[in-house]
């Protein structure tokens, strides 16, 4: 359906796309991954021409869309496009977004466009909402209405630039679900995000870029699980991962149970996973932490690292500091009782090391 060859993006001396080959078939469910800064945008721009391609060739249906002849706007409206700021008429009725382009540019009437609005108004979940205007909806049902009016215009593929990266955690799901269901119904979709769940899950295929090219390309178990080049794998451990730095026993924590939250729903855990993770960071650190003792504090504080492997299905919390963490877990103080057979009862296995004169705790979750 789309077929880029050796696509060349430059802005002034920049050059963003370097050379980018790639086909994507009826009924595709691409994800485009990768560093901010690597021409992910700018790639999906040049597709539907908001941005003019420097040199290569797109074809759509087996027409190149950059030579002269070419028919640009019935190309660019079998491209539809939703963006990570919604981009809604704001002084349009949802009802007026869903239906002007339709009435105006495919040359619907008014009832025709306006029962098609409705359908498409239940397909993402907001029925209720044909009157309202966008500024009394939330940022998930804005980017929902911005799915519905992309659909209007009966796009043969849907371009995502980062669809859920305004919104709000709680209103990512609602956002993600719509996609789930027009991927499963069959639409070709491109998607750029940085939720590798919901692409390992919804995705045929996986771009990674990187370098100005896509660097590796596979299924999503291929790109998760085994990638071949060393980017990719940087890349995929550096997501999996999670840092916080915590300096003494004033530390923020509730940011950072915010932050140990979102690592266990960005990985899907389990209820009781998450609460496991949530404890057993709040436990150890209280013990590294612990009233009367500031060696810990007192060499600057303790870096923590948390990690899951799909591989495997294990979650590792790693402690880093210059003191040893692990004689604050052994020690007998007779307060420790309680944090230590919690931490114990939640982990399988732990082990220090010294590595380049900071110490390394790494606690292995029980599963
Ligand atoms: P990504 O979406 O992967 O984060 P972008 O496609 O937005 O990356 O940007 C890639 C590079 O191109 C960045 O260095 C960015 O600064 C540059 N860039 C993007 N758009 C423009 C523009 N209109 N003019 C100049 N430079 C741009
Ligand atoms: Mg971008």
């Amino acid at each position: 359906m789309i077929q880029v060859e050796h696509l060349i993006k430059m802005y002034g001396d920049l050059t963003v796309l370097r050379d980018v080959n790639a086909e994507i078939k009826k009924g595709e469910v691409i994800s485009i991954i990768g560093p901010s800064g690597t021409g992910k945008s700018t790639f999906l721009r040049c597709l539907n021409l908001l941005d003019a391609p420097t040199d290569g060739s797109i074809y759509i249906d087996g027409q190149d869309i950059l030579s002269a002849k070419a028919n640009v706007p019935l190309l660019r409206r079998k491209m539809g496009m939703v963006f990570q700021n919604f981009n809604l008429f704001e002084h349009l009725s949802v009802m007026g977004n869903l239906t002007i382009g339709p009435i105006k540019l495919l040359g619907r009437s008014r009832e025709v466009a306006k029962a098609r609005a409705r359908e498409l108004l239940k397909i993402v979940g907001l029925a209720e909402k044909e009157n309202a205007f966008p500024s009394e909806l939330s940022g998930g049902q804005k980017q929902r209405i911005a799915i519905a009016r992309c659909l209007s215009m009966e796009p043969e593929i849907i371009l995502f630039d980062e669809p859920t990266s305004a919104l709000d955690p709680t209103m990512v799901s609602e956002v993600l679900s719509v996609i789930r269901r027009l991927a499963k119904e069959g639409m070709t979709m491109a998607i750029v995000t940085h939720e590798m769940k919901f692409a390992h899950d919804v995705s045929s295929r996986i771009f990674y870029m990187d370098q100005g090219v896509i660097y590796e390309e596979g299924t999503p178990h291929e790109i998760f699980t085994a990638p071949r080049k060393n980017l990719t794998r940087t890349f995929i451990n550096r997501i999996r991962s999670f840092h916080f730095h915590i300096a003494n026993a004033n530390y923020d924590l509730y940011a950072l149970n915010a932050e140990v939250e979102n690592f266990g729903e960005k990985h899907i855990f389990t209820p009781s996973r998450r609460n496991a993770v949530l404890l057993l960071v709040e436990e150890v650190l209280q013990l590294c932490f612990s009233i009367g003792d500031e060696a810990i504090a007192n060499t600057g504080g303790v870096d923590l690292n948390l990690s899951y492997s799909e591989n495997t299905d294990v979650v590792e919390v790693m402690l880093e500091s210059h003191a040893s963490i692990e004689s604050v877990m052994t020690r007998h103080e007779p307060d420790d009782g309680l944090s230590k057979s919690i931490i114990a009862g939640l982990c399988a296995s732990t082990e220090e090391i010294v590595e380049a004169g900071r110490r390394k705790l790494t606690l292995k979750l029980k599963n």
